[in-house]
């Protein structure tokens, strides 16, 4: 399974642990309540009354902005922190496993395994609620220069490159013309068994689709915890595989468990990354914000309208 002979002893048990329950859980920091759930009932129509006043400080325009490609924004044009933190925060939301539940999977567990039927009314919702998703090429955009996003942004992300992101989620999504991004962990890459993964060739059709490849480290190996050559198998080589297989540049990180610290941050930046994702943690760093942009987990016992709730509630400035 593995390509590498000898795993720090940690990492080594954690990919274990994940892999036994079939769950790479990026436990830390789930947002907001998980309590009222299952009651889809009325929760778009719900929804939906209730978004008139919601998520308007993007500056949005009825229309989707071109996609400014990031690396021809001038130097001199990139907005100082303290603007790049004033800016009204788009929704991120974060999903793992699109999948039905199992006997064995604990109740932890589903805060990161969205049955597809909850997944469906979630992305029902946001498209009844008049939301369009953006690519962090936008977002991006949008934060460090001001460039105007589309009306209700909010964008759509996977961790870990699960299977059923592609057979299940990818078609519902296209569905109601959603894009979303994947954050691949590449020593997964693959692989199959009680928890599959996607495969290069997967991979790759997701980002000529249109969806946006990012990366997630080899094996999921906490970041706070690099040290000797963590940087070059953690970081630059998953970067290079992901680059080979899509055939473009990946500029975009996800942490895993969403932790990080200050010290990584300097080395994500010199490595090329634009935007790195964290996860519920209000926090974000006061010099380099962009590297620590929130996201919050789509819970999977959560109903549409509980999703609504959080990721509004959430998100407001
Ligand atoms: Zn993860």
């Amino acid at each position: 399974m593995f390509t590498r002979p000898v795993l720090p002893v940690v990492t080594a048990l954690g990919l274990f642990l994940l892999t036994i329950s079939g769950l790479t859980s990026c436990k830390q920091g789930q947002s907001a309540d998980t309590n009222s759930a299952n009651t889809n009932a009325g929760a778009i129509a719900t929804a939906e009354a209730s978004t008139k006043s919601a998520i308007t400080a993007a500056k949005p325009t009825e229309t989707a902005a071109p996609v400014t490609d990031p690396t021809t924004i001038p130097a001199g044009k990139i907005a100082d922190p303290a603007t790049i933190l004033s800016r009204q925060q788009v929704p991120v939301l974060c999903y793992h496993q699109i999948r039905d539940w199992r006997a064995r999977d604990s109740k932890s567990a589903k805060d990161y395994i969205v049955p597809p039927d909850l997944f469906k009314d979630h992305m029902q919702m946001l498209a009844d609620s008049g939301y369009h998703t953006i690519l962090p090429d936008q977002y991006y955009a949008y934060l460090t220069t001001g460039a105007p996003l589309p009306a209700k942004p909010v964008m759509i992300t996977f961790d870990d490159g699960d299977l059923d992101q592609y057979t299940v989620a990818a078609p519902i999504l296209e569905k109601h013309g959603f894009k979303a991004s994947f954050f691949i962990m590449t020593v997964a890459i693959g692989r199959r068994g009680y928890q599959p993964y996607m495969d290069k060739q997967q991979i790759k059709d997701l980002s000529d689709r249109g969806h946006t490849i990012g990366a997630h480290t080899w094996d999921h190996h906490n970041v706070k915890k690099y040290q000797g050559d963590d940087w070059k198998i953690q970081i630059d080589e998953p970067n290079e595989k992901l680059q080979t297989i899509t055939g473009k540049p990946v500029r975009y990180f996800a942490y895993p468990f969403g932790l990080w610290n200050e010290a990584a941050l300097p080395e994500l930046k010199k490595r090329g990354y634009l935007m790195a994702f964290t996860l519920a943690e209000k926090k974000r760093d006061p010099q380099l914000p962009l590297l620590t942009t929130r996201r919050i987990i789509a819970g999977g016992p959560w109903s549409a309208k509980t999703l609504y709730r959080n990721m509004v509630g959430s998100f407001r400035q």
